[in-house]
């Protein structure tokens, strides 16, 4: 096989064979395939794209380039979950523990903030001594204690889409379907879990902008996940509004903790409520009306706030910042970003407000940057919200002053008012499975 002849065939429109897939990855993990060629397969697959079996092929062959976690010393069924990514999206640290308490197991790993959208691991780091590196053994045992653990990817998940997702990202190769589900997917089938829910996320805040590529997205890789055996589905949730009031670090384990205690946004708890009754109801766990009721009484209960202090505690964090939040380090100072103008907000450019918290140290700028675990924007007003000129719209957090006046620069621009109330439009906006889709 020669990559000049797939790179050929793949040009003019062909179809790919597992075989040609597999020395092709086989080859560019190894170093034998040069990052030129692989460059140049993956502007091809951009331009002629895949067709399912060829992305299943894909996802299967970059799953099995490094380990494939076993998770067969964990007893019971194991669900886990992926997000897209977004804007205030703390849901894995809400939902982890509600499904535990409800009987099924998370052992999830996830993953660190990219661009302007926020990572769970770096959340789960604002709890003071909170290990999210854990052998293997260590990881095991606490899903079996507890029923949930999070941890950060292990060095040799899927390391096939490491090295491809680092040249898609230079290379003007990322907002590729076939390539996106196959780097998701391959991450979540290496990691081991029996049934997979999909978080897809849409709009401003998100990669897939509209909701037929969602759809698309969650479609395809609802088939991968399906084709390697494991229950899969997807909820297409809105991100043109960043999710809950928090956006930053500390300030989202606390809005995340609020929401187990049953006082949590409205936007922020649905959607977590909506995604755990999905997960328990794909562990097995009864119809949706009663995954539905499982979820509302591991909240009202306590029981699903205390499967989280288990797992700060299991995992050696304080657990002591949960139960008291006020016990979180808070940033030295505060600016609050007041509303030129009256009128209704009739949008918010929600990847700019991720872009606002990333100025003012709550995500990286650079790969090396340290991520300040105080800071972030406290939003006071979201999108269909009246005020009046003056009315706080959002308080900056950070540990330097110098920082305000960019974030509020990015912050205001992100904000675009109008005379006329606005129709919000709902949450979820469909639902994917192996059965077809479902709009709302
Ligand atoms: N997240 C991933 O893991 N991979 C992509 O390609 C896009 C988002």
């Amino acid at each position: 096989m020669r990559m000049y002849d797939l790179i050929t065939k793949k040009k003019h429109g062909g179809e790919l064979t597992r075989e040609e897939i597999h020395e092709m990855i086989h080859g560019y993990v190894n170093g034998e395939i040069p990052d030129y060629q692989m460059s140049a397969m993956l502007m091809a697959i951009c331009f002629q794209g895949m067709t399912e079996k060829e992305t299943a092929d894909l996802t299967l062959e970059m799953a099995h380039s490094g380990d494939m976690v076993d998770l067969s010393a964990i007893k019971g069924i194991k669900v886990d979950k992926h997000s897209t990514g977004g804007v205030g999206d703390k849901t894995t640290l809400v939902i982890g523990p509600i499904v535990a308490a409800c009987g099924a197991k998370v052992a999830k790993m996830s993953g660190r903030g990219l661009g302007h959208t926020g990572g769970t691991i770096d959340k789960l780091e604002a709890i003071p001594g909170f290990q999210v590196a854990l052998d293997q053994d260590k990881f095991i045992d606490v899903v079996n204690k507890v029923g949930v653990s999070v941890v950060g990817q292990s060095g040799n998940l899927a390391p096939a889409d490491k090295k491809l997702y680092a040249l898609r990202d230079v290379t003007a190769t990322v907002d590729s379907i076939p390539l996106i589900s196959s780097s998701i997917m391959s991450k979540k089938l290496a990691a081991g879990s029996d049934c997979i829910l999909l978080d897809v996320k849409t709009g401003s805040g998100a990669f897939m902008r509209t909701v037929d590529d969602a759809v698309e997205l969650a479609q395809r890789m609802v088939a991968i996940g399906e084709h390697a055996g494991r229950k899969t589905m997807a909820v297409i949730t809105d991100m043109d509004i960043p999710l809950g009031y928090a956006v930053g670090n500390s300030l989202e384990v606390i809005e995340a903790v609020e929401t187990l205690q049953g006082h949590g946004p409205d936007d922020f708890t649905q959607v977590c409520k909506i995604l755990a009754t999905n997960m328990l109801y794909l562990a097995g766990k009864g119809a949706i009306e009663e995954c539905k009721k499982l979820v509302d009484e591991a909240i009202s209960s306590g029981a699903a706030l205390k499967k989280l202090v288990e797992m700060v505690e299991a995992q050696g964090g304080d657990s002591s910042v949960i139960l008291d939040t006020n016990k979180f380090k808070k940033a030295p100072y505060q600016y609050e970003v007041k509303a030129t103008q009256d009128g209704y907000i009739s949008h918010m450019d929600t990847e700019q407000c991720g872009i606002a918290s990333v100025v003012l140290g709550a995500g990286r700028e650079t790969k090396d940057s340290i991520i300040d675990y105080s800071a972030g924007i406290l939003l006071h007003k979201k999108t269909g919200a009246y005020v009046k000129r003056g009315d706080v719209l959002a308080t900056l957090y950070a540990s330097k002053e110098e920082l305000f006046p960019k974030a509020e620069e990015i912050l205001t621009e992100a904000y675009t008012f109008s005379k006329e109330p606005i129709t919000s439009r709902p949450l979820v906006l469909a639902k994917v499975s192996s059965q077809g889709v479902e709009r709302y």
